[in-house]
C-alpha cells in the first residue's frame, strides 16, 4: 500500500516542481559510504544507463563518462549535501554600526532540477539587516553555492539560504530572492526557452513592505561598470 502511495506522489508531481520539504529529504545513512565507494557505484551505475541505451562504451569518446560522470556527482554538483562541506560560520563585529540593510545582488546561481537532474542556472539576491554581527560578502555566494550543490527545487533552495544566513548572523531580518532557468522547462517538455521562475523568502523585517519595497528597488537598481 506504501509503495503504492508513494507512487501515486511521484505521479502526480509530475513535471511540475513542488517541493516537498524546506530540508532536503536525506536518509540517516546518507554517508556511510567514502567518497570513493560512491563513486565506483555511480561509475557503475551509469555504464548501465549508457549501455541500456545502446552505447558502445568500448568508443574512445565514451569510455571516461561513467567515471567522469559519477566524480561530477559526488564532488561536483551534489557535493553540497555532505554537511563536511558547509561554508564555516566566521562572522564579525559590526564595527561600523552600519543599521540599513545589505544587498548582495547577482550571485550566480547552478544547481540541479531534483525531478529531472537538469540544470537550474540564475541569479541569487540576498539581504540582510545586521543587528551587531556581519558575514563576509563572499561568505553569501559560499552559502548559496553549498545549497545550490546538491539535487533541488528553487523553493527550497531559496528558504536553506535564508535560514543558514538566519543562523549565521543571529537575526531573523534576512531575505533571498532567486531569478533562475530551468533547463528541463527550457530544453524539454514545454520547451519554454523565455521562462525563468522567480522565488522569494522574507524574514523577520523584511516581511514589512517598506522594506521589501526598498530591497526590490536595490535589486533593479542597473549599476554600470
Ligand atoms: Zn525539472
Amino acid at each position: 500500500m506504501k509503495i503504492e502511495n508513494d507512487f501515486n506522489d511521484y505521479e502526480a508531481i509530475g513535471d511540475d516542481h513542488i517541493g516537498s520539504s524546506s530540508d532536503t529529504p536525506l536518509r540517516p545513512d546518507a554517508f556511510e559510504l567514502s567518497n570513493a565507494d560512491k563513486i565506483e557505484s555511480i561509475k557503475g551505475d551509469i555504464k548501465h544507463i549508457l549501455e541500456t541505451l545502446g552505447l558502445d562504451l568500448n568508443d574512445d569518446s565514451l569510455k571516461g563518462t561513467p567515471n567522469r560522470v559519477a566524480k561530477m556527482f559526488v564532488n561536483e554538483i551534489f557535493g553540497g549535501l555532505n554537511p563536511d562541506k558547509k561554508p564555516s560560520a566566521s562572522t564579525f563585529d559590526n564595527k561600523y554600526k552600519y543599521g540599513e540593510m545589505l544587498v548582495e545582488k547577482n550571485i550566480t546561481v547552478y544547481s540541479t532540477c531534483e525531478h529531472h537532474l537538469l540544470p537550474i542556472v540564475g541569479r541569487a539576491h540576498i539581504a540582510y539587516i545586521s543587528n551587531g554581527t556581519v558575514v563576509g560578502l563572499s561568505k553569501m555566494n559560499r552559502i548559496v553555492d553549498y545549497y545550490a550543490k546538491r539535487p533541488q527545487v528553487q523553493e527550497r533552495l531559496t528558504i536553506q539560504i535564508v535560514r543558514e544566513l538566519q543562523e549565521v548572523l543571529g537575526t531573523e531580518d534576512v531575505a533571498c530572492i532567486i531569478d533562475a532557468k530551468h533547463l528541463c522547462v527550457n530544453s524539454r517538455g514545454i520547451r519554454d526557452i523565455e521562462s525563468s521562475t522567480v522565488t522569494s523568502e522574507f524574514g523577520g523585517k523584511f516581511k514589512e513592505n517598506t522594506k521589501r519595497r526598498e530591497l526590490l528597488d536595490y535589486i533593479q537598481l542597473d549599476t554600470q561598470f
